[in-house]
């Protein structure tokens, strides 16, 4: 998407606004193929006008409640896929228990693009360079997803299977995201930008230090972000973190193979995500 389209006009198409769940996938099993659900809009519309996809119907989820809610359950914190990035960054039980979330959440597009960007069309949309999907893969969210016929659960790391391409089947939509609650947690998200304002890297860390683990997931270097963990960044927590942080930031860069563009080269994104590794690590778990 080049988010400057020459159009200005949207393609014809049947507008359906659903108030219940239910409604809406009846819906796109009757119109499957033909129809897309519109969650906040911003991309999708823009796809629109540049003539990218055309659907014959969308289906705005604009008025269903439940799909905004956030709960905490025997689960972990449930967050509805309608919620937008600003109800993220205000939501107490998000900042406590997921403010790994709660800060990838600020860099989802300007301040204005903020109240309206959801978090389940932040991560349906498979690009690189946006943020919410690292910062789930950190942590280890499970996501909802419903059809009219089934509910489903996978992991936030199979939702992604290429550039733009989601594994959703066509009547299908993302309901909830699942954090499940594992106690104390520590997190960050980094993210470094160029002038064009698209990310060159992001790194998300999830700790629960009670547990001895965490989650490192770097973002913006390929479709799918890059996972690793304590077991994978042989992490030794009987060693001073200094000496951790600088073995897991040369694991990081010698495992990650950066797409090279317009935007930055391999050799930089490799460099980039190398320094965010060691300063995400360091501002959670301190050291020199
Ligand atoms: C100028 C600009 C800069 C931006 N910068 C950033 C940035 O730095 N970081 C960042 O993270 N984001 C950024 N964004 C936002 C990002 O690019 C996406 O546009 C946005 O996250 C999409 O969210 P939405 O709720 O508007 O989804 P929509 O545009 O409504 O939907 C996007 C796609 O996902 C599908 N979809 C939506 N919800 C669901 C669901 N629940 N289940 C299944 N499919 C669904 C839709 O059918 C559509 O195909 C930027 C956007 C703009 C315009």
């Amino acid at each position: 998407m080049s988010f400057t389209t020459p159009y200005f006009t949207l393609p014809k198409f049947v507008y359906l606004k659903p108030s219940t769940l239910e409604e809406a996938l009846s819906m796109l099993k009757q119109y499957k193929g033909k129809a897309k659900v519109k969650a906040g809009g911003i991309m999708l519309i823009n796809l629109m006008k540049e003539r990218q996809i055309v659907p014959e119907y969308v289906i705005d989820l604009k008025n269903i409640k439940e799909l905004k809610t956030i709960n905490i359950t025997q689960r972990g914190v449930e967050i509805g896929s309608m919620v937008t990035a600003i109800e993220l960054q205000n939501s107490k039980e998000i900042k406590e228990l997921c403010p790994t979330l709660a800060k990838a959440a600020s860099f989802m597009g300007d301040r204005t693009l903020q109240h309206t960007v959801t978090l389940g069309g932040n991560i349906s949309v498979a690009m690189p360079s946006t943020d919410g999907l690292t910062a789930l893969m950190s942590m280890d969210s499970m996501l909802e997803i419903k059809s009219a016929e089934e509910r489903r659960f996978i992991h936030s790391s199979e939702l992604v299977i290429g550039l733009g391409k989601n594994s959703l089947k066509e009547d299908e939509i993302i309901t909830k995201i699942i954090v499940p609650y594992n106690g104390d947690v520590k997190g960050t998200y980094l993210k470094f930008l160029n002038a064009s304002e698209v990310a060159i890297a992001t790194v998300a860390v999830t700790a629960h230090l009670n547990k001895k683990k965490f989650a490192l997931v770097v973002g913006a270097l390929a479709p799918k972000p890059y996972y690793f963990n304590n077991e994978s960044l042989q992490w030794n927590w009987e060693e001073p973190v200094s000496v951790n942080i600088q073995r897991a930031s040369e694991i990081v860069s010698k495992t990650v193979e950066p797409m090279s563009d317009v935007v930055a080269s391999s050799e930089y994104r490799k460099h980039i995500s190398k320094v965010l590794t060691a300063r995400a690590l360091k501002e959670v778990f301190g050291g020199e």
